[in-house]
């Protein structure tokens, strides 16, 4: 089900107990401010999610209540798994489902990592 991108931080969300390691993931990084990890259910060859550490629900949320450093902590970090996982060249593609248009099913700020073939003409 898709979620409302306005409402609080649910800390009860899958993502949340991925990042206490209350159930398990495939984590490919993790510093101070991000941890990636495979996606479960893999929409190209390497489909890997970034989140945040903090406690924010979506796109919108992080982009108006985290702090600088968390900013860039995170951005730094989606482009060192990318770099770390050499897909600089062949290319990828970045996405942030926000709210229930775009169809995001998990409360916690995930960007989308896509690589591996050809992904075609963006969708909108
Ligand atoms: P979105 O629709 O943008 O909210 O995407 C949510 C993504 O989370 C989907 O691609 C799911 O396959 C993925 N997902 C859901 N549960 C898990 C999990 N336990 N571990 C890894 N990925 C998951």
């Amino acid at each position: 089900m898709p979620v409302d991108a306005t409402l609080p931080y649910d800390d009860q969300n899958i993502f949340a107990k991925i990042l206490r390691e209350e159930i398990p993931s495939k984590r490919v990084y993790e510093d101070d401010f991000a941890v990636a990890f495979h996606d479960i259910n893999p929409q190209a060859p390497t489909h890997i999610l970034v989140i945040p550490r903090g406690p924010y629900v979506s796109w919108d949320d992080f982009s108006a209540r985290a702090s600088d450093a968390e900013i860039a902590g995170f951005v730094r970090a989606v482009g060192k798994v990318a770099r770390d996982n050499g897909l600089v060249a062949p290319g990828y593609r970045l996405l942030a489902n926000t709210g229930v248009d775009a169809h995001q099913e998990v409360p916690h700020l995930h960007v989308h990592l896509f690589a591996g073939r050809q992904l075609g003409p963006m969708l909108a």
